[in-house]
């Protein structure tokens, strides 16, 4: 039998419950709230950290910040005024004017929340905020999750973040409201890729039906963050599809199936980096390989990689032994070097899986 250690099976406990409601609690007047998410945020990640931060405002909270690593001033050229690091089909969410540069966070607040970080590195310089700050709140999802902070809100049976933001929420008693309720329902459909993935329980429909019975619209929402792509995405997706590879020894003869994306393929049809995260999708579903990945070019030598499984490979072993982490069937990790040579490190773990 496999020892699971406890630390990764593990809900909060009633106490951890208690202590996060005591840190809301315990804030002094006019106390300062800084919430920050994981670097290149995802739906998850923005979703559970907004409805968190105006579920904080609906409490009467007024010094209140969200950021996350890399977060700069936007112009409002384009009309929208936020940080240009959001990506567009998250620009709609209710409580991005709550969203600060990273330069600009407070240096020590009172109370320190994070979302869906599975390590303190994942946080970027906001990271030394859990030395500064009265209290650190750490609120994930992930079985890799370090547990780094001083209370930890860390259920790895939870389909995403949003799932404990709203168990927060409604121990804070802190009721539904539909900008709320789209926030969370983001991140719900985000990391359950729609309601198809394995952890979609019965819980998560019925946390599902609490935030759409607000008046929100899933119809919307899906086309808003799934179905909304610019076309030069569309010819990239055709470009960056075409050299994909697939190995039918790989893995133990599960099979592994991969791509890459240069910084050069964006430029060449006028992309930003983002357009790029639904591309696992389209690998993943070649039947005759158990692993996908893709490999995305973030700067010279550095690439941020995806990883997914169908089941007979655990991605997220792979992924924390290459310095990364995340899920069984959904991991990643930061790659050094050139493209094969990162290919050559995820063969070579997959090898040992
Ligand atoms: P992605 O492929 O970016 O959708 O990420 C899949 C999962 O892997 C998510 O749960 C991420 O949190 C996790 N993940 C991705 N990249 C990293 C990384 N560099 N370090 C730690 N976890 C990561
Ligand atoms: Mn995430
Ligand atoms: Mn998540």
């Amino acid at each position: 039998m496999v020892e699971v250690p406890a630390a990764e099976t593990a809900e909060p406990t009633a106490a951890d419950w208690a202590a996060a409601v005591a840190a809301v609690h315990g804030l002094p007047a006019g106390g300062t709230v800084l919430l920050v998410c994981h670097v290149n945020p995802d739906g998850d990640a923005l979703g559970s950290m907004l409805g968190m931060a105006l579920g904080l405002r609906r409490l009467g909270i007024t010094q209140l910040q969200a950021t996350f690593p890399g977060a700069t001033a936007g112009s409002g050229d384009d009309g929208y005024a936020g940080p240009p690091e959001v990506p567009e089909p998250f620009r709609w969410l209710p409580g991005l004017d709550l969203l600060v540069p990273a330069a600009d966070a407070y240096p020590a607040p009172d109370l320190f929340l994070c979302f869906d970080a599975a390590s303190a590195s994942r946080l970027g310089g906001l990271a030394d905020r859990l030395g500064t700050a009265g209290a650190a709140v750490v609120l994930d999802h992930h079985a890799s999750n370090t547990r780094f902070g001083g209370i930890h809100l860390v259920d790895p049976g939870a389909a995403a973040t949003s799932v404990v933001a709203e168990g927060l929420l409604n121990r804070l008693e802190v009721p539904l409201d539909a900008e709320i309720a789209q926030c969370l329902y983001v991140a719900l459909a985000t990391d359950t890729g729609s309601f198809r993935f394995d952890m979609t329980t019965p819980a998560v429909h019925e946390m599902a039906a609490r935030l759409i019975a607000t008046g929100i619209s899933p119809g919307v929402i899906s086309r808003r963050i799934f179905d909304t792509r610019p076309f030069g995405a569309v010819r990239l997706y055709g470009d960056v599809l075409q050299r994909a590879k697939l190995e039918p020894e790989a893995a133990g003869g599960v099979g592994l199936v991969w791509t890459y994306a240069t910084l050069d393929d964006l430029a060449r049809h006028g992309q930003k980096p983002y357009v790029l995260e639904a591309l696992i999708d389209s690998v993943r579903c070649a039947a005759e390989a158990d692993v996908s990945c893709v490999v995305k070019q973030a700067g010279p030598g550095e690439w941020a990689v995806s990883m997914r499984s169908k089941g007979a490979v655990d991605v997220s072993r792979v992924a924390v032994a290459l310095g990364g982490g995340g899920h069984r069937l959904a991991a990643g990790f930061t790659g050094r070097g050139s493209v094969d040579d990162v290919i050559g490190s995820i063969r070579a773990e997959l090898r040992g899986a």
